[in-house]
This record gives structure tokens, C-alpha cells and sequence, in this order.
């Protein structure tokens, strides 16, 4: 622990359904620093109790990020040490963590976070497609900016990988194999770690025949295949196009 008493702010990631999915380190870090920052208390009391670790456990979530910030920064200043855990995962991956990592460093204090469960790290090498380069999207916005961040993705090569609701699945495959073409391969993989744990791979068509008729239930990940031909797009069909009428345009007007 000696070179850990040199760090403010652990970011430690906690099983994403099944609970021998803690590391050894994780519960060390646990157990050593002064206050546990949890995004749900009543959740990560349950690991906690679980892991036998009574400790002082704090709220951090998105709504007091803000304001939180600043008072933890002054606290770990004074020597306070913090670990910072979500509600399942690593902490700032979809989750709030961020601001904090930001400003304790901003502070000059030193910040560590400790390697452990995620989930879109199993659903990308269970997926089957190209892992060696991916981007991760996260979660869609839910309605303003949804079709601007895919129509970005849309000549992607790289594999693409999205946090998603069950109820929002069939939306978001929809509008992938609108934007993409329905022969775009992809997985889901739902439930990961946990009892139900499946994974469907297929073409998002395939996979939208899929949920119309299985109902969807618990946590998922949608991993998408990048785009391989290099499809044109709207800006470069309309500047290729533009082009192509002036080259015309040009040669009438010579003619004339
Ligand atoms: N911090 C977490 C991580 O490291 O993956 C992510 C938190 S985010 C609020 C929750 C989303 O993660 C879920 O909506 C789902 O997309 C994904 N997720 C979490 N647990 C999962 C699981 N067991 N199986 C599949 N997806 C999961």
C-alpha cells in the first residue's frame, strides 16, 4: 500500500453482474482508502456488505457531480483518500466519474484507476468482429443530436460499439440499417456476466427479425462492423456532383 498512499482518487471497477468478477486489488483499495464515493448507495452497499467492507460510504452521481467536485478536491488536498465506484463497471465509462478525475488532477494530486470489469470489452471479443481498432459511441442521445451522431459514423471503418436500453434496441437497429444498409453485421450481447448471458450476432436486419418476435430483457451492448467499402457521402456525392455540373456547364458555354 506504500505506493498508494501517495493517490487521493482510485477509480475502481465493480462486477457488471456477477460478483466474483472483483479483483483482488479492487477489495485491498476497498478496504485502505478513508471514503467510498458510490453513484448508488443502496447498490453498492449490497457489494459492499458482500465483500465484508463497512466503510464511509458517500453519494457521487451525476446530479451533485458538479457541486461534489470542488469539497472532495479540498478534502483529498487535506489528505483524504477516496475510491470512487459505480453502480456496475468501471466509474466515467457512461457512468460519472469525469469532472472529478479532471479537477483532482487539475489539483496536481494524483489519480489511479484500477484495470477490471467493463462491458463493452466482452462484447467486442465476443462479437466476433474486427477488435484491433473500435470506436465506442456509448449511448445514443435519446432524441436532438440522435441522427447527426450516426450520420457521422456512417463511412466509420471501425468497429462501432453502443450502450443501449432493451426498449430503445429495436429504434436505434432501425436506424443503423437505414443509415449503414441492413447488411451491416453486428451482435447483441445482453446480460453479460449474469445468468441469461446471450449473445446474437447477424446482419442488423437479422438481428431486428430477431427482437420483433424474442422480447428483450436486462443490460445489452450493440456492437457494430465499421464500414468496409468506403461508401461516398451526402457532402461528397454533392460535391462531385456540384463539380461535374460546372465541368458541364463549362463545356456548353464553350460551344455557344
Ligand atoms: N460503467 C459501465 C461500464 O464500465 O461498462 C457502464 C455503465 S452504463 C450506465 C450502463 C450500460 O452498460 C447498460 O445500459 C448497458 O449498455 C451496459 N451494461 C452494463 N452491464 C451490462 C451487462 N451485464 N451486460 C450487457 N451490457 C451491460
Amino acid at each position: 500500500m506504500s505506493q498508494q498512499s501517495l493517490i487521493s482518487l482510485f477509480l475502481v471497477p465493480t462486477p457488471i453482474g456477477n460478483l466474483r468478477d472483483i479483483t483482488l486489488r479492487a477489495i485491498d483499495v476497498l478496504q485502505a482508502v478513508d471514503v467510498i464515493l458510490a453513484e448508488d448507495t443502496r447498490t453498492s452497499g449490497i457489494l459492499l456488505k458482500h465483500l465484508q467492507i463497512s466503510k464511509n460510504l458517500q453519494s457521487y452521481h451525476s446530479f451533485n457531480e458538479h457541486k461534489a467536485v470542488e469539497k472532495l478536491v479540498e478534502r483529498m488536498k487535506k489528505g483524504e483518500t477516496f475510491a470512487l465506484i459505480s453502480d456496475a463497471g468501471t466509474p466515467a465509462i457512461s457512468d460519472p466519474g469525469f469532472l472529478l478525475v479532471r479537477a483532482v488532477l487539475a489539483a496536481g494530486l494524483e489519480v489511479q484507476c484500477l484495470p477490471g470489469p467493463t462491458a463493452f470489452v466482452p462484447a467486442l471479443v465476443a462479437s466476433g468482429l474486427p477488435n484491433d481498432r473500435f470506436v465506442f459511441e456509448g449511448f445514443l442521445p435519446h432524441k436532438k443530436g440522435r441522427k447527426t451522431r450516426i450520420d457521422a459514423v456512417v463511412n466509420e471503418p471501425r468497429t462501432l460499439i453502443f450502450y443501449e436500453s432493451p426498449h430503445r434496441l429495436l429504434k436505434t437497429l432501425e436506424q443503423l440499417a437505414a443509415a449503414f444498409g441492413g447488411d451491416r453485421q453486428a451482435a447483441v450481447a445482453r446480460e453479460l456476466t449474469k445468468l441469461h448471458e446471450e449473445i446474437v450476432r447477424g446482419t442488423l436486419i437479422e438481428l431486428m427479425d430477431y427482437y420483433q418476435v424474442n422480447p428483450l430483457k436486462g443490460e445489452l451492448v450493440l456492437v457494430v462492423a465499421g464500414c468496409t467499402e468506403q461508401r461516398e457521402s451526402r457532402t461528397e456525392r454533392q460535391e462531385k456532383k456540384q463539380s461535374e455540373w460546372k465541368k458541364e456547364n463549362k463545356s456548353r458555354k464553350e460551344l455557344e
